[in-house]
């Protein structure tokens, strides 16, 4: 048997992954309203909107999902569990923080953060046996600013110490990938097992095949999200980033949310509503974007290298 890779229901070995969406979510609340405003969040409601809604991009082909919600972000080990539990789907779930939003962040120490991910990693998540899969962080539009740093560096040494993957939220905007791929250069992980995540925002060939010859994979995992940056553009650096060879680094995914309460997304205009009233969820890449895809001439093994070789060559490094 192969490598294993940490399930929320166990572990499974690698190539059963199958069709793969490598940056995905299912849940993301605020824990502190969650606690403090029973109106907030509706736990029974979300999840079955979204056990419904995960088990439609189930039925449409895809095996796995990778749920990047790091702590901070509202990471909630029994929701994914249940909706695991309640699809079929198989569901990895990370450990890790996001980036500086959190006041009890400031002054924390590289190895007061690592206690935490261990933890994770050696007992399990909250009060579960489930292990993390990978480990996640985050730089975002500040850069790399000194907290940032801090949490790269204990991102970094634990990934080392546990020899699990790990993958990121950055901006293109700063070129963030770049500067976290040198910290992770600096702790010597190796770049087949460092996934740069949100690169599929910008069209820009030259900072994409700056990151990938330096081994790493990116995310173009944002297919869906047209604000940031159109379905045609995104297809397009797609194809030119695969004529110039480059596919077997990338990883393609939407990075959508079942449910999010960040900024004007409230529980209620979720109610009374449809998984596929929006375009924009985890089956848009299987409905618009391999059919553009194989509209261009696309071949089946390529869809097949992004979708399953690949995050299983990850996980596998
Ligand atoms: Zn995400």
């Amino acid at each position: 048997m192969g490598r294993m890779v940490n399930t929320v229901n166990g572990p499974l070995p690698a190539e059963e992954l199958g069709v793969t969406l490598m940056h995905e979510h299912v849940l993301q609340a605020n824990w502190s309203m969650r606690m403090s405003y029973p109106h907030w969040f509706n736990y029974d409601e979300f999840m079955e909107y979204a056990s419904e809604d995960v088990k439609r991009t189930r039925e449409i082909g895809v095996r796995t999902l990778v749920e990047q919600t790091p702590v901070c972000l509202g990471r909630d080990i029994h929701a994914i569990r249940e909706v695991a539990d309640r699809t079929g789907i198989q569901i990895i779930a990370c450990t890790g923080f996001f980036y500086t939003e959190n006041q009890w962040l400031f002054g924390r120490s590289e190895e007061s953060l690592m206690e935490c991910m261990r933890k994770d990693i050696n007992e399990g998540i909250q009060d579960t046996d489930i292990r993390p899969g990978l480990i996640k962080c985050a730089t975002d539009v500040a850069g790399v600013t000194p907290i940032n740093r801090v949490l790269l560096n204990a991102h970094a040494r634990m990934a080392k110490e546990s020899g699990l993957p790990i993958a990121t939220h950055s901006y293109y905007g700063n070129r963030s990938g770049l500067q976290q791929m040198d910290v992770f250069e600096q702790h010597g992980l190796n770049p087949e097992k460092i996934l740069i995540g949100h690169c599929g925002d910008t069209n820009d060939l030259g900072y994409l095949e700056e990151l990938l010859s330096r081994g790493c994979y990116i995310g173009l995992d944002r297919f869906g999200d047209d604000e940031k940056n159109p379905l045609k553009n995104r297809v397009d650096t797609l194809m030119k980033l695969c004529e110039r060879g480059w596919i077997s680094q990338l990883m393609i995914s939407h990075d959508y949310v079942s449910f999010v309460d960040l900024g004007s997304f409230e529980w209620k205009n979720k109610r009374g509503t449809d998984p596929d009233d929006a375009v924009y969820n985890s089956r848009y890449i299987h409905r618009y974007v391999l059919p553009m895809l194989r509209e261009l001439g696309f071949e089946e093994k390529g869809i097949q290298q992004l979708l399953v070789e690949n995050p299983k060559n990850y996980f596998l490094a």
